[in-house]
């Protein structure tokens, strides 16, 4: 049998995507690089975005008539953020005789049943055989084998969500899952109602996977969550409680701080990257990392969202303009090269052309190394949806967006020209005749360097930054 697999949306999908990877390999299913030659494909989704949900359900559509029209039965089960509960396509609530048919039919009255189909998803004409919180992943080849009419697996081998192994893709560069889901509530997000509160992986853990990822050749980590420096707090609830919303109290030694202390003595580690950080817990022992260890890198990837503090309330983010203003303004003061990504979303409702224009300023004062610039979608389940007026056209949203990415390009140029004569490492992990040798350098700026057969993904080369070509940096081998 053979799996196809397709990732929406962020690191965190991947990471869970190496997950669903190590239960196929241990279930004898071999991956594809097309649907069309697969038994089962996953959509392992992202609701962020609403055009992603739309691709999702255009793949669901298109799978189908590719069956129709082959007479093929691939498998579809969707996974990740769009997906609220486990749940079975009703079509494969089979019974044998009568009795059973009154037993199965019962077991729909339990809210435990995984037949309770009331899904949308499953109400739509194109629908997918399951739906699948990763989450609950010790369940999968339970219902696959159900689905399937034969074993395909041993459920005992596979541990909890948190613990199960990842197959990764990438063994130069491991992504660790250290926190999963969100408490935070932003009016505009799905994830909290979709993948639920937080939940943290112990230390002990985390240190042992990222000492089994360097031993398997690793040279890079990335410690992967929807709120990494929010870590352990249930552990220091009362730090959280009082100290923690002024960001550059001193005194503070956070749970995320003693994580990163303890992967920093790692031997042969050479990069630990983290990401997403949220502004409103932010300290600044998490901010010092970056330059009182050894092996952090000088890059942060903190999602500001709005310019404005009004805009940022109606979001219910619990940060100010002025607390992030600070808090990049303490990172390049340390090194002017210390890269910053944010997200920003355009149009949040009622978002005035003022308050936009703030979001304007900001950028061009921040100068930010990448951004990804959203149009505000309305989402099913949040706040913003059932009571903020999504009021505003298409070509509006679309006008704002060109504003700000126009702003973007102009401090991409600018800030990767900052780099040009510079002598730095990256670690190659992609390779191709066709497009050279690339990867980034500690401050996550992507080099390319022209095709050599010598170099193999997993070298650390040493390059000399020579030009920018449109948005490209260029490098000459050094090594
Ligand atoms: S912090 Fe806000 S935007 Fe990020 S996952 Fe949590 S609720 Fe969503």
């Amino acid at each position: 049998m053979k799996y196809f697999i397709q990732t929406f949306g962020c690191q965190l999908n991947y990471a869970d995507t190496e997950k669903i990877s190590m239960i196929f390999l241990q279930s004898w299913i071999a991956k594809t690089n097309s649907y069309k030659e697969a038994d089962i494909v996953i959509l392992n989704t992202c609701s962020v975005r609403k055009k992603w949900e739309d691709k999702v359900l255009g793949m669901i559509r298109e799978i189908h008539k590719f069956n129709k029209l082959n007479k093929t039965k691939i498998i579809v089960w969707v996974t990740g953020c769009m997906v609220k509960k486990t749940w079975v396509n009703p079509a494969y609530l089979h019974w044998e005789n009568e009795k059973q048919k009154v037993k199965q039919i019962e077991l729909l009255k339990s809210p435990d049943s995984i037949f309770n189909s009331d899904d949308i998803l499953f109400t739509r004409k194109y629908s997918p055989d399951f739906v699948f919180r990763v989450e609950e992943i010790s369940y999968v080849t339970k219902i696959l084998s159900h689905i399937l009419n034969k074993n395909i697996g041993n459920d005992m081998k596979f541990n909890e969500y948190l613990e199960l192994e990842q197959l990764r893709e990438n063994p130069a560069s491991a992504n660790i899952i250290i926190q999963t889901w969100c408490d935070n509530f932003c009016t505009f997000c799905i994830v909290p109602y979709t993948r639920g509160r937080e939940v943290w992986r112990n230390t002990e853990d985390i240190v042992n996977e990222a000492k089994i990822a360097i031993l398997n050749w690793a040279k890079e980590i990335t410690l992967l969550g929807q709120n990494v420096n929010s870590y352990g707090k249930t552990t220091k609830s009362k730090l959280w409680d009082k100290e923690w919303l002024t960001w550059n109290n001193k005194n503070i030694q956070t749970p995320f701080r003693e994580l990163l202390n303890k992967l920093d003595k790692i031997e042969w580690l050479d990069r630990i990257r983290f990401t997403s950080s949220n502004p409103h817990d932010m300290t600044c022992d998490i901010l010092d990392a970056h330059f009182e260890l050894d092996h952090t890198c000088n890059y942060l990837h903190f999602a500001l969202q709005s310019g404005n503090d009004d805009v940022l309330k109606r979001m219910n983010r619990k940060h100010t303009v002025e607390d992030f203003r600070e808090m990049v303004n303490y990172l390049r003061k340390k090194d002017p090269l210390f890269a910053i990504s944010t997200d920003i979303i355009v149009w949040f409702p009622d978002e005035t052309e003022e308050e936009f224009e703030d979001t304007c300023h900001v950028f061009e004062e921040l100068e930010f190394d990448f951004a990804y610039i959203a149009r505000y979608s309305e989402r099913f389940w949040t706040y913003a949806s059932n009571h903020l007026k999504n009021n505003v056209s298409d070509q509006e949203k679309a006008r704002r967006w060109d504003i700000l990415n126009t702003l973007l390009k102009k401090n991409i140029e600018k800030r990767s020209k900052l780099m040009i004569g510079r002598e730095e490492d990256i670690l190659i992990t992609a390779k191709s005749k066709k497009h050279g040798i690339a990867w980034r350098t500690r401050n996550f700026k992507e080099v390319f360097v022209d095709y050599d057969e010598k170099i193999n993904i997993w070298d650390m080369v040493k390059v000399k930054i020579a030009e920018l070509d449109r948005w490209v940096l260029k490098g000459k081998n050094l090594s």
